[in-house]
């Protein structure tokens, strides 16, 4: 097959001109500064859209980056030196790495084979080994909603406390209710390469107002409401500038296109793949949940000996991006003394990480691009 003069990409930034709208308006107000009107509104859209359909008011605090959000959601949680987490084995490491900077210590629990997320049964066994665990971090991988009614039925059963990371799952729904709106403090990411996105910049969820405010402290430097600069905590720089807020506001409005093309990326390559009869799957999903498909990824067949990596090297050599899935935690050195909880004879997420692969999901591809995408991965068998 010929090399593609234009790259395709995994998930690259698309903007829409709109967003130049809002950075302009802080320009012409001179509001560059962290916090601001762009800020304020860009949290009133994401609380409105993550809490839409919720009883309850949800508050939204926007950060410089989803990994800011992950850590004053564990400080949030009181994790303290020693505190035991359970957490996702099978992440990306922004979403365990927080609780490190606390002090506490991961426990790594598998994944189950219908979503690739947290395993319901895994997580009963780590909280039969671990009963003085105190929270929770788990993921929505890739987009796909995990199993919330069994997770957040076990969290109330043995009063741990839930932390949601929907940094790739913004627009996902389970059941209905959007992904994001379970936590007891959630948070999603704004990272060029998520479905919206800021440039960089996270935003923190939860339910409890005064939460959002302590949270709102410490990311402003923890300055007390004194005329002086009077410290009582450690603070952090966090906030989000109110020009990058602004890109926000714009990609909003698009966040529902954005998700459109994605699924059907999804969808395209499903068929196709199944047209050709490659040994493959898509990455499964609950059919009672809505993903948002930020990443398409495909399964190889187990009686087929293919290694992912090889199709990932054939694939660049095309000009088409491709990539490994994320590598569990537990096989990662920088966490080689933490312990990892699983059911089956080996982990799920080692037998799906040596078998997985993400497949270019940008969705400024044409169908055409993404056709050339399935023929060059047919090549691959
Ligand atoms: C992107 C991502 C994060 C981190 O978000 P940043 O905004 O890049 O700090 C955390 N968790 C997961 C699962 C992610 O994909």
């Amino acid at each position: 097959m010929e090399k593609l003069k234009k790259r395709i990409l995994l998930s690259s930034p698309t903007t829409h001109g709109e967003e130049l709208f809002y950075i302009k308006e802080a320009f012409e107000k001179n509001w560059l500064a962290p916090l601001g009107f762009n800020c304020d509104i860009f949290e009133e859209d994401i609380s409105n859209y993550i809490g839409g359909s919720m009883p309850e008011k949800y508050y939204s605090l926007s950060l410089n980056s989803g990994t800011a959000a992950l850590h004053l959601a564990i400080k949030l949680a009181g994790i303290k030196s020693g505190d035991i987490v359970l957490c996702s084995d099978m992440t990306f490491s922004a979403t365990v790495n927080p609780i490190s900077y606390e002090g506490g210590i991961q426990v790594f629990v598998d994944s189950e084979r219908d979503t690739w997320n947290i395993d319901p049964s895994a997580l009963e066994k780590a909280i039969a080994k671990y009963p003085q665990a105190k929270a929770l971090v788990m993921v929505h991988l890739y987009g796909t909603p995990a199993k919330m009614d069994e997770i957040l039925e076990i969290c109330k059963n043995n009063n741990i406390l839930l932390i949601e990371d929907s940094a790739e799952a913004l627009s996902s729904s389970y059941k209905g209710r959007q992904c994001g709106s379970f936590g007891k403090y959630s948070i999603i990411s704004f990272n060029g390469n998520k479905i919206i996105t800021t440039s960089g910049g996270g935003m923190l969820i939860t339910r409890d107002k005064n939460a959002r405010e302590k949270a709102f402290f410490w990311a402003t430097q923890a300055r007390e409401n004194t005329l002086w600069y009077q410290h009582e905590e450690i603070g952090y720089n966090y906030r989000m500038s109110n020009v990058l807020a602004g890109i926000g506001r714009g990609q909003m409005k698009y966040l529902s296109e954005h998700r459109n093309l994605k699924q059907k990326i999804y969808n395209n390559y499903k068929e196709g793949f199944i047209k050709e009869n490659l040994p493959v799957t898509m990455n499964p999903y609950l059919n009672y949940t809505s993903p948002n498909h930020w990443l398409s990824c495909m399964l190889i067949n187990k009686n087929c000996k293919k290694d992912p990596i090889e199709i990932v090297k054939k694939l660049n050599e095309l000009n088409i991006e491709s990539r490994p899935l994320w590598k569990p935690m537990h096989m990662q050195p920088v966490f080689s003394g933490c312990d990892n909880i699983y059911t089956e004879k080996i982990p799920v997420s080692e037998d799906v990480f040596s078998r997985g692969l993400c497949l270019p999901s940008d969705i400024k591809m044409t169908e055409e691009e993404q056709n050339y995408v399935i023929k060059a991965i047919k090549a691959c068998f």
